[in-house]
């Protein structure tokens, strides 16, 4: 059965290591099939899709773009885009274009509980200047001694009531799925078991997903619990969503899931790669 890996990040975005070399990392995982799918940035694809095809891997091209619906962030994957579509390209610079602004209000806030210069300490930890992400001043933290590891700092900073959050206002989810099928790409929804959606909101969201043209959800992914591959798996079959699987892989040592490292989908499931030429 081939291993494919549909979700993680480079030093392009929030990732700590180089497209080529997370590419090396997911071959040498076994990995046959890989998307890497930076925020809101598709620059590492022409590294990663050099080094992928260098190792016999089979590149897919990927994004994972962060879209605001009702008052959450929610994340869409888009996979198999033409990367040289200007549409997606310009609405991805004007998803990013917040991000500086948003960093330096949240060091602001950060200096005001005893975390001093967090803006230029998470920009040392930053691949690419338009990009400066919460993980980079998780990193940041955990460098100063204040949390142990990220999973600490996501419990005390950077999240909604905590030091460090300041409301950020993304894509729209009819933008991004649009984007994504305008350049010929499928959009997924990825991890759902990450947000803060009860069964009702979670109907109408993929109700409205779906109308726009979404097509698959992440059902086996680094952010679910082994409970909720089956609850998402329920889920997919409930929508007639294709399913993917992917580690969301962003760094050694920090994330718990290696690339290429998760179960296989469930059989029942009919993946986002079902109908791709392979091999
Ligand atoms: P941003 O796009 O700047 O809001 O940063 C979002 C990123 O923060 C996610 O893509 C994750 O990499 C990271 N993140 C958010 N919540 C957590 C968490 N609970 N544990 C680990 N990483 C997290
Ligand atoms: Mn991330
Ligand atoms: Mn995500
Ligand atoms: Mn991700």
């Amino acid at each position: 059965m081939l291993n494919v890996d549909l979700h993680c990040h480079s030093n392009v975005s929030d990732g700590a290591l180089r497209p080529a070399e997370v590419a090396a990392r997911a071959r040498a995982n076994g990995v046959d099939v890989w998307a890497l799918t930076d925020h809101d940035e598709i620059d590492g694809i022409p590294e990663a899709r050099e080094a992928a095809h260098a190792l016999g891997m089979h590149y897919v091209t990927g994004v994972e773009i962060s879209v605001t619906w009702a008052a959450q962030t929610i994340h869409i994957v888009g996979l198999q885009f033409d990367e040289n579509n200007e549409e997606l390209k310009q609405g991805l610079i004007r998803t990013r274009s917040g991000r500086e602004h948003r960093a330096r209000e949240m060091a602001e806030q950060l200096a005001q509980v005893g975390i001093p210069n967090a803006f230029e300490g998470a920009l040392k930890h930053v691949g690419n200047p338009d990009l400066i992400s919460r993980t980079h001043f998780a990193r940041y933290i955990i460098e100063l001694g204040v949390c142990k590891d990220v999973s600490e700092v996501f419990s005390n900073y950077l999240i909604e009531g905590k030091p460090g959050y300041v409301p950020h206002r993304w894509a729209t989810l009819k933008d991004a799925v649009s984007w994504i099928r305008g350049a010929g790409g499928i959009a997924v929804v990825a991890h759902p078991g990450r947000y803060d959606l009860g069964d009702l909101a979670l109907d109408a969201f993929l109700g409205e997903f779906k109308r726009y043209g979404g097509a698959g959800v992440e059902v086996v992914t680094g952010s679910h619990t082994p409970d909720e591959f089956g609850q998402y798996a329920v889920v997919a079959k409930q929508y007639g969503l294709l399913a993917s699987r992917g580690s969301d892989f962003h760094a050694p040592g920090e994330s718990h899931t290696e690339l290429g490292g998760l179960p296989p989908l469930p059989p029942s499931l009919t993946p986002v790669w079902h109908d791709w030429r392979l091999g």
